[in-house]
C-alpha cells in the first residue's frame, strides 16, 4: 500500500458527508467508472447517480452519491453533490418506499415530466439501497 494518501471530502449542500485520507477513489462518471490513485494527475468528471467507494487500509467505504462533480488535483479528490449518504448511514426502508412510491408515480405518469421526476426518484432510491447492500463496514 502506497504511503501517500488522497485527501477525500464528499460535500453536499447541507453537511461534509465524509473526509479522510483514502489510497483509492472509485465513482461512476457520466461517460464511465473511474479509479484514482495518489499521485493522479488532475481529473474532473461529472458524476452519474450511483455508488462511489474509497479505500482505506484495506477497508472499504461505499457511498450513494446523486449526481454531482468529482475533481482530483494535488491529492485531493472532492465530491460535490446535491445529496450523498455512507453506506451504513442509508436507511433502507426509507429507500425502499422511496422506490415502491417511485414505480406508483411512474406507473400513473401523464407528462414527460412526470416520467422524469419518477424515474429520477427511482434510480436515487435504487443507488441507496445499492449502496446499503454493497456496505460492509458500517460506515
Ligand atoms: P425521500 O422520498 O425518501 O425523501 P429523496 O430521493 O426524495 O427520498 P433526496 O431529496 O435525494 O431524497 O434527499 C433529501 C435528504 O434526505 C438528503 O439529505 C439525503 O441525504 C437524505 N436521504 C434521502 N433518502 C435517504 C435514505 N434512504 N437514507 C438516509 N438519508 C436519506
Amino acid at each position: 500500500m502506497s504511503e501517500k494518501k488522497i485527501h477525500f471530502k464528499i460535500i453536499t449542500p447541507e453537511r461534509i458527508v465524509f473526509e479522510d485520507d483514502v489510497d483509492s477513489v472509485t465513482a461512476k462518471g457520466v461517460n464511465g467508472s473511474f479509479g484514482i490513485l495518489p499521485e493522479h494527475i488532475p481529473f474532473m468528471s461529472t458524476l452519474d447517480i450511483d455508488t462511489a467507494k474509497a479505500e482505506k487500509d484495506g477497508k472499504e467505504y461505499i457511498f450513494s452519491i446523486i449526481g454531482g462533480a468529482f475533481q482530483f488535483k494535488n491529492n485531493e479528490a472532492i465530491i460535490l453533490t446535491e445529496a450523498a449518504e455512507c453506506g451504513g448511514d442509508i436507511d433502507t426502508t426509507r429507500a425502499q418506499l422511496a422506490k415502491e412510491r417511485a414505480e406508483a408515480s411512474l406507473s400513473s405518469a401523464q407528462t414527460q415530466q412526470d416520467i422524469k421526476m419518477a424515474n429520477a426518484a427511482l434510480t436515487r432510491a435504487m443507488v441507496r439501497l445499492k449502496a446499503a447492500s454493497q456496505n460492509n463496514n458500517n460506515v
